[in-house]
């Protein structure tokens, strides 16, 4: 949308949950990837075997931050990819070898989790969608007995490790402990939560782990998938051999050690980590102190560092965030992946929300890259807008 705030042109972006801005030293690292050494990895001449070091170089990078062994992470092109590919072969291969046909997720999963599960129904799995709490967090318990409610025990659970729109942390270390107990396999979605909060799968517990490039600084298309090792895997795209047979498919060679290097960046970073999380409680409070009929969606402590979502009476999230694009500043309203449908979210329904409630949501995502100032001007822009649309709902134009 164009700014029409061109006397001031201040710009705030404080969508991070949906794309993190292209690191500089993320574009530094890949660009004599694109230039120069552009040789398909899989080429045995000079210009392939340079490409090839370049990844393994990048594998060991990464696995050492995520703390797995270089062949326990495979590159993909995005979370999305690596979710399919984890829960979609994890499931087969359970199924073949020991006839387990249940999953148990949540109702607060992603899009690529959430609706990869909704299609393995359709191919003769049953599903169990756990529910969460009234602040977004997922109940151990509830995943317990949903792991002995299955017929045939489980082959699957995958919980998300930090959730997109209110950036709800959960215990998945506990979830990947009860799985396995029960003989199933774990999965969880960490595409919020690497980069933004320190992530290591060895701690976690988990045997599948996914995340992407492009929400921690590298750009779009790359991501990665940890596979702990002798976890059974069917293979489901068809191709070549690389990335051990499970990602097919010419490497994105670029992305890969941009990526790296992003992850990397981002791993000094959590140093300003407390900073993030002071001006995102600040950003809360000024919210709820300057503006009647503020709530805060989800856990106040178990929490992204970044995440603000709210719901503000009587407006609704959409005007809100067209209102604060014309000034500048980019958010979004309830979640960036559900933009353009007019489904409330999921998500915030299983808070227990209202339809109404949902609707009047916005979510605002700080990263490293904003700062106090950013904080500032939301926090004066905002007001004026809700107000305005508070009169315009009620037809009252008197008062503030
Ligand atoms: C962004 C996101 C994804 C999807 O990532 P892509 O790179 O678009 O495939 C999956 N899960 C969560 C939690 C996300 O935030």
């Amino acid at each position: 949308m164009e700014n029409k705030n061109e006397e001031k042109s201040v710009f705030v972006y404080a969508d991070n949950a949906a794309t993190a801005p292209v690191m500089p030293e993320a574009i530094e690292a890949m660009l004599p990837y694109l230039y120069d050494e552009w040789g398909n990895p899989s080429s045995m001449h000079a210009k392939g075997r340079i490409a090839k070091a370049a990844i393994r170089d990048a594998r060991e990078r990464i696995s050492a931050i995520i703390g797995c062994e270089p062949d326990e992470l495979y590159f993909t092109s995005g979370a999305t990819e690596s979710a399919n590919i984890a829960i979609r072969g994890a499931a087969r291969a359970m199924r073949e070898v020991y006839g387990r046909r249940c999953i148990i997720t949540t109702s607060i999963e992603h899009p690529a989790v959430y609706e990869t599960c909704r299609e393995l129904e359709g191919e003769g799995y049953s599903v169990d969608y756990v529910g969460c709490n009234a602040s977004g967090i997922v109940s151990v318990r509830d995943i317990e007995s949903a792991l002995s409610a299955t017929h045939g025990g489980a082959a699957l659970v995958a919980v998300m490790l930090a959730n997109n729109e209110i950036g709800t942390i959960q215990p998945v270390e506990e979830v990947a402990d009860v799985a396995k107990r029960a003989g199933a396999l774990s999965f969880t979605d960490a595409t919020q939560a690497v980069g933004a909060i320190p992530v290591d799968v060895k701690k976690l517990g988990v045997d599948m782990m996914c995340f992407s490039g492009h929400k921690f600084g590298a750009p779009k298309g790359v991501g990665g998938l940890y596979i702990k090792r002798g976890v059974p895997m069917a293979r489901i795209i068809g191709g070549g051999e690389q990335e051990n047979n499970i990602r097919p498919g010419t490497e994105n060679v670029a992305g890969i050690v941009a990526m790296a290097r992003a992850l990397e960046v981002s791993a000094d970073l959590m140093r300003d980590v407390e900073r993030v999380r002071v001006m995102r409680d600040r950003l809360i409070k000024g919210l709820v102190a300057a503006i009647p009929g503020v709530r805060l969606n989800g856990d106040p402590d178990m929490r992204l560092p970044g995440n603000v979502n709210v719901s503000i009476d009587g407006v609704s999230g959409e005007s809100v965030a067209i209102l604060l694009d014309m000034k500048g500043i980019c958010i979004s309203t309830g979640s960036a992946c559900a933009t353009g449908t007019r489904d409330p979210s999921r998500v915030l329904l299983s808070l227990g929300l209202s339809r109404e409630e949902t609707d009047s949501s916005i979510r605002i995502t700080l990263s490293h890259t904003n700062t106090d100032a950013d904080v500032d001007y939301i926090l004066e822009q905002l007001r004026p807008i809700v107000m305005r649309l508070r009169k315009l709902r009620t037809g009252n134009y008197d008062g503030q």
